[in-house]
């Protein structure tokens, strides 16, 4: 099955197929790495446990950022609910997200 492709392949170019994961190339700093989607997330949001393993962009827009954390906090949203754990944090994060969208649509 082909994973899902989100956000962060927009702002990446595959520079070599590899069985796994390409080897991609960031659009904004040219830096290239091999990782999933979280690796790639990590680059442009700088957060996680993968920054271990690839350093931040430095060059990304930041209404990209905005996306990228929207999209990991989707996931993060859906992580919290199989885990039955607490519904205050994501209340509390939905008006956060809003305005984040519309934050990058502006720019
Ligand atoms: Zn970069």
């Amino acid at each position: 099955m082909p994973p899902i492709k989100g956000e962060e392949w927009k702002h990446v170019t595959i520079v070599e197929e590899k069985a796994e994961h390409p080897k991609v190339k960031c659009t904004y700093c040219s830096k290239e790495f091999v990782g999933g989607a979280t690796r790639k997330c990590a680059h442009f949001i700088g957060s996680g446990g993968m920054l271990a393993h690839v350093s931040r962009c430095h060059e990304v827009p930041e209404c990209v950022v905005e996306t990228l954390c929207q999209q990991v906090g989707q996931k993060q949203e859906v992580a919290i609910k199989r885990q039955k754990t607490s519904d205050l944090d994501v209340a509390t994060r939905d008006p956060i997200t809003m305005s984040e969208t519309l934050a990058c649509i502006m720019c």
